[in-house]
């Protein structure tokens, strides 16, 4: 048997008896002839903790510092599921971002990961069949010596990038649901459970506000080719048959996918509308002031001289960038800026849309005979987004789910 990457998210070691569940899970694949590589969170709530922290010992904190604290979550839980697998008779030792390394970049607490040393690991591997536990979120700037983390949700990064470092089978990713599902089960009672999605589908999923995986796990398993497999840390672990394939969600290469489904999946988030009349220099302020900026429509000009600009940012980003924009006013030169905050975006997705035609139309036409108003649209290859009122989220996301025949 091969090599196994498994990551086990915040809630799945939020306290000690879930982390000897977890110690448990990896003896099962231990046993069934893996070598394994364990990547953890902190203990659930840990990481909010420390970064209330620093921002109580001072709003404006050195970002340095903030990695110094914000990093020991992982910290913990790793030496934790190491002494829990020694307790079962299994081979473990427990390994920090800068011990294997995995080398990031200097952008403190939102990290780029530029190599992961997997040479140690799998020497131990081989001579000792030791478990490797690794800490989630972190690594080492090395040039400074620094700790760094990778941003929130980053040890889904971190766990993607180690499975590509030893050249993992799969990297299994245990968390709190069972997989990718069609939409939002509680807003949608009858959302599927996929079997399979691919890496392009989950990366406009996860972008648009699935939260399962952090959005730069999904670019890393694409680049690399590592298969990702989504599922639950909340089985019994030792009535899962390592060789049966338990329920969850792979998220693969489209090669992999034999029948295709036209629509996989919508997903939504509730967003704010911004409307300036403007000129792209408003682009530039927002972005230093980090500020992630999406679905930006621009109209062709009616009088040749000016043209209005709508584009969307995250709900709690919105004050600063109505600021940011008004600060600015002179340099970008516009007349007007509205905004709004009751207003979602929905998201239909799916690769079959590449060979088909009509998807959106059919969406318009059955939001239509619901008096559903669209205020803007935007669309790629394999995407349509739609603004509309926000008191209408539930009943659009609904009815385009039934539309395309995910209900079944
Ligand atoms: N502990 C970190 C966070 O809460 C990283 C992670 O869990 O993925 O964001
Ligand atoms: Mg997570």
């Amino acid at each position: 048997m091969g090599r196994l990457v498994m990551k086990f998210g915040g809630t799945s070691v939020a306290d000690i008896e879930r982390i000897r569940n977890v110690a448990r899970h990896v003896k099962r694949e231990i046993d069934a002839g893996h070598d394994i590589a364990v990547i953890v969170s902190a203990m659930s709530g840990a990481t909010n903790q420390l970064v209330e922290w620093c921002r109580e010992a001072s709003v404006l904190h050195d970002a340095r510092e903030y990695d110094a604290v914000v990093a020991t979550g992982e910290q913990v839980t790793s030496g934790l599921l190491a002494i829990a697998l020694q307790s079962i008779g299994v081979n473990a030792r427990s390994w920090q971002g800068w011990q294997l390394p995995i080398a990031t970049s200097d952008a403190h607490a939102a990290a780029r990961i530029l190599d992961v040393n997997g040479e140690e690991l799998t020497k131990r591997f081989e001579t000792r069949k030791e478990v490797a536990v690794i800490c989630g979120f972190q690594g080492v700037h090395q040039a400074s010596g620094r700790i760094t983390t990778l941003g929130r949700g980053g040890s889904d990064t971190s766990a993607v990038a180690v499975a590509a470092a030893i050249r993992a089978e799969r990297c299994d990713i245990y968390t709190d649901v069972d997989g990718i599902y069609t939409t939002d089960p509680r807003v949608v009672p009858k959302a599927r459970r996929l079997d399979k999605i691919a890496f392009e589908e989950m990366l406009e999923m996860a972008s648009l506000g699935a939260k399962v995986m952090q959005v730069r796990s999904i670019e890393l398993g694409m680049v690399h080719q590592v298969r990702i497999f989504v599922r639950s840390s909340f089985d019994a672990p030792d009535a899962i048959d390592p060789r049966a394939t338990p329920p969850g969600t792979l998220i693969c290469d489209e090669a992999e996918i034999m029948e295709q489904q036209v629509v996989t999946g919508i997903a939504f988030i509730r967003r704010v509308q911004d409307k300036p009349g403007v000129a792209a220099s408003i682009f530039g302020p927002l972005s230093e002031a980090n500020i992630n900026v999406d679905m930006i429509v621009q109209n062709v000009s009616g009088d040749g001289a000016t043209t209005d600009l709508t584009f969307t940012v995250p709900a709690a980003d919105y004050d600063r960038a109505k600021d940011t924009i008004a600060k600015a006013r002179t340099q970008i030169g516009y007349e007007r800026l509205d905004g709004a905050t009751d207003v979602a975006k929905i998201s239909v997705i799916g690769i079959g849309m590449r060979s088909h035609a009509g998807v959106a139309a059919n969406a318009f036409r059955a939001l239509a005979e619901r008096g559903i108003n669209i205020r803007a649209i935007t669309t790629s290859e394999i995407k349509f987004s739609l603004l509309i009122d926000e008191a209408f989220t539930e009943l659009a996301v609904r009815t385009l789910h039934s539309l395309y025949g995910l209900d079944k």
